[in-house]
């Protein structure tokens, strides 16, 4: 057991030292070919800009291309929020049948925790990628998560 513990040590050493080297390989590249850009170039580059894969911008609510989401109104999201953040207002259909009426997410209180995501059986929200949300006023980060943009100009 302390053979392997020891192990384990040792190979977090190793690749630390690994990963430092590749870091120090960059500088170094860069300090000989200084017109080889390595860094992000923002704001320059603000629509050309990819955030990575796992980057937490806000909770926002896919829609498919007929404009349909995929929200049942369960409210289990807004159960599992621990400050509040969601407010999941359902509402009939015609027929009788609980839907979606609004999806009220306040992006100032969220603390980005993904608790709500991971909670949510439908799948039918996600973390967006979206960034630059510097406003004055924080009654502009209430957001409708179940009204796309063409729905709220028709
Ligand atoms: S987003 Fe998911 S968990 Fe939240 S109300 Fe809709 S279906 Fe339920
Ligand atoms: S990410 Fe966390 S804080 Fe934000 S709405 Fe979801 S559960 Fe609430």
């Amino acid at each position: 057991m302390k053979k392997q513990a020891c192990c384990a040590y040792l190979s977090k050493v190793v690749m630390g030292f690994i990963s430092l080297l590749r870091g120090m390989g960059v500088t170094i590249g860069y300090f000989f070919s200084p017109k080889k850009i390595v860094t992000q170039q923002y704001p320059e580059n603000r629509e050309s800009l990819q955030m990575m894969a796992r980057f937490r911008g806000h909770v926002s609510m896919p829609h498919n291309e007929k404009g349909e989401h995929f929200c049942t109104a369960c409210g289990i999201c807004e159960k599992t929020c621990p400050n509040g953040t969601i407010s999941v207002l359902a509402t009939k259909d015609l027929s009788g049948r609980k839907v979606l009426g609004k999806y009220i997410y306040r992006f100032s209180q969220c603390t980005l925790c993904n608790l709500c995501i991971e909670s949510c059986p439908f799948g039918a929200i996600v973390m967006g990628k979206d960034f630059e949300f510097a406003v004055y006023d924080r009654e502009e980060l209430i957001f409708t998560l179940n009204q796309t943009q063409e729905n709220a100009n028709g």
